[in-house]
């Protein structure tokens, strides 16, 4: 079939009721829709799920012209374009999945007129043929989602974004809208600046998500931690579990359908086929685990998620609140959860002494992942750190783990001390490098082969710290990280002091410590492996 016949297009607020049939706007979304129909520049910041397509569609329809949207979530053209085409609005795409027939046919339309909306893949913009071809129609306004795939800065990177300066160069009269939903405010400037948008006014809506509660627990035994909650508070919900390989997605998707809880995997191993499969089952069943990297997620309009849950530390906390932003856009109560322990701080920091780019790219990874580790290790609310990294006020919470049970806090100096000076001990032995692992049976005063074999048991640190346990003594070093007193460093995780380790071994810094919570109940039921 061919393109709907378009209804008369009215005032902004006709087009909500009678195409879209939504009786008023969200909180924001008039505002803008009215600066961007009057043929200002605009930059949006919301939230997953505040509504931000209507920002850009509703404009599109109001103004004469075609609205071209560039978008990098090419899978959901078609399924974009075929909601709008229900609701009766003229829409089409162009990427590298059609064939050049259908792709002719889109082009026809739009150089005739006859489309309200073209969506657009970000790569098509550097073939020469489509800026002709845009050319040859009439442009109403270009909507720039996912806005910050073009800052560097960001997490989420994408070098064709760089390309789309040259919309303003090219069609300077043309209104043009960017909307993301995570930005500091570090990114939004360098959208604004690489967009070229600098007249462009800020729409900045909140960021809180009051429905979402946020936990971070310290990861002992991830897939039992992660079935006990799903089995406790989550049983035959819908919801995503994060992790961070592919091998790690299949084990843990085979672990749950293997204790009942009905699970598929997803991630860029998979053939195109299943991935599709898998991510249209889960959009249609209810209660589908869908387990996956972040390869899965992003533009995905599932209202009901329960639960998000990580199992492996994110590395940003861009990353995360978007991750976890996907849960409860319905608005109803939703978790989401981390767990997470040394071996993740090892493992990224890893990731980024290894990745590519130039050191200043290193340095980003850093300061990003530097910033996760605190909000894991803070003793305050998670709200409030979220908010405050993206330059957001506070806002009551009571809905996150910190300030549902406030941790006990308690004055570490001393046990820091120990912990150090057994790292500065150990640092003398130049041809040697030792983890968390040997720096902990030390203080444990443990005489394991590895302890006997270099003679640890004759350190005068040896067995000095015998008031914590194992568990509790990974709390502290990672608490240490996150508190910048402790680095870790090569294949190994060896534990290094830092510039500021020195306070605190003088006893000049006084080191505020979070007491660890108790374990929380293993679940009852019999759990396979
Ligand atoms: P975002 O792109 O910001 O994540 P969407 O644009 O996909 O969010 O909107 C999220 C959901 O909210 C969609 O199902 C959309 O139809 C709905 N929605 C948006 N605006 C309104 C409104 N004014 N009234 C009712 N529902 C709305
Ligand atoms: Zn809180």
């Amino acid at each position: 079939p061919g393109p709907a016949a378009r209804p008369p297009a009215g005032t902004a607020q006709e087009v909500l009721n009678r195409t879209f049939g939504y009786p008023s706007f969200r909180d924001g979304q008039q505002e803008i829709i009215d600066h961007v129909v009057a043929g200002h520049d605009a930059l949006v910041l919301m939230p997953t799920g505040g509504g931000k397509s209507l920002c850009y569609q509703i404009p599109a329809l109001v103004r004469p012209g075609t609205g071209v949207v560039v978008s990098p979530l090419i899978a959901l053209m078609q399924d974009q374009v075929d909601a709008l085409r229900a609701l009766g609005v003229r829409a089409g795409f162009l990427n590298s999945t059609q064939d050049p027939d259908e792709r002719r046919l889109v082009e026809a339309a739009f150089v005739a007129g006859e489309l309200d909306l073209l969506y657009l893949a970000p790569e098509r913009l550097r073939v020469e043929a489509t800026l002709r071809l845009l050319d040859r129609g009439t442009i109403s306004l270009f909507a720039i989602d996912e806005a910050h795939c073009v800052a560097q800065w960001g997490h989420d990177f994408r070098p064709d974004y760089l390309a789309l300066s040259l919309l303003h160069e090219r069609w300077p009269k043309v209104p043009r809208i960017a909307l993301t939903a995570t930005a500091t405010e570090a990114t939004r400037a360098e959208i604004a600046a690489r967009l070229e948008l600098r007249e462009a006014r800020h729409f900045v809506a909140s960021f809180d998500r009051p429905n979402i509660q946020y936990r971070i627990v310290a990861k002992s035994e991830p897939r039992r931690q992660l079935l006990h909650l799903l089995r406790t508070e989550h049983a035959g919900d819908a919801g995503i579990v994060y992790c961070l390989s592919r091998a790690s997605v299949e084990k843990t998707a085979e672990f749950l359908t293997a204790n009942g809880i009905p699970a598929l995997p997803y991630h860029a191993g998979l053939d195109a086929g299943t991935r599709a499969g898998n991510q249209a089952r889960f959009l249609r069943e209810d209660g589908l685990v869908m387990v996956a990297t972040i390869a899965f997620g992003m533009g995905i309009d599932k209202p009901d998620v329960r639960f998000v849950a990580h199992l492996d530390l994110p590395k940003s906390i861009e990353g995360y609140y978007q991750e976890t932003g996907r849960a409860g856009r319905d608005g109803l109560p939703s978790t989401a959860w981390l767990a997470y322990g040394l071996q993740d701080v090892v493992q990224q920091r890893r990731l980024i002494d290894t990745s590519e780019g130039d050191d200043a790219h290193r340095r980003r990874l850093g300061t990003h992942l530097d910033a996760m580790l605190a909000l894991c290790e803070t003793i305050e609310c998670r709200r409030a750190g979220l908010l405050a990294y993206f330059g957001q006020p506070a806002v009551t919470c009571g809905n996150c783990d910190t300030c549902l049970t406030p941790p006990e806090s308690l004055d570490g100096t001393v046990l820091a001390q120990k912990l150090l000076s057994t790292i500065v001990r150990l640092k003398r032995e130049r041809r040697q490098r030792f983890g968390a692992g040997q720096v902990i049976d030390i203080l444990l005063g443990r005489r394991t082969p590895k302890v006997l074999q270099f003679d640890h048991a004759s350190l005068s640190v040896f067995g000095v710290g015998t008031e914590l346990g194992e568990a509790e003594w990974r709390g502290v070093v990672r608490q240490l990280l996150a508190q910048g007193l402790l680095a870790v460093e090569g294949d190994y995780g060896t534990l290094v002091c830092t510039e500021q380790s020195d306070d605190v071994l003088r006893g000049r810094r006084k080191v505020m410590l979070r007491r660890e919570p108790e374990r929380p109940a293993r679940a009852a039921r019999a759990e396979r492996p």
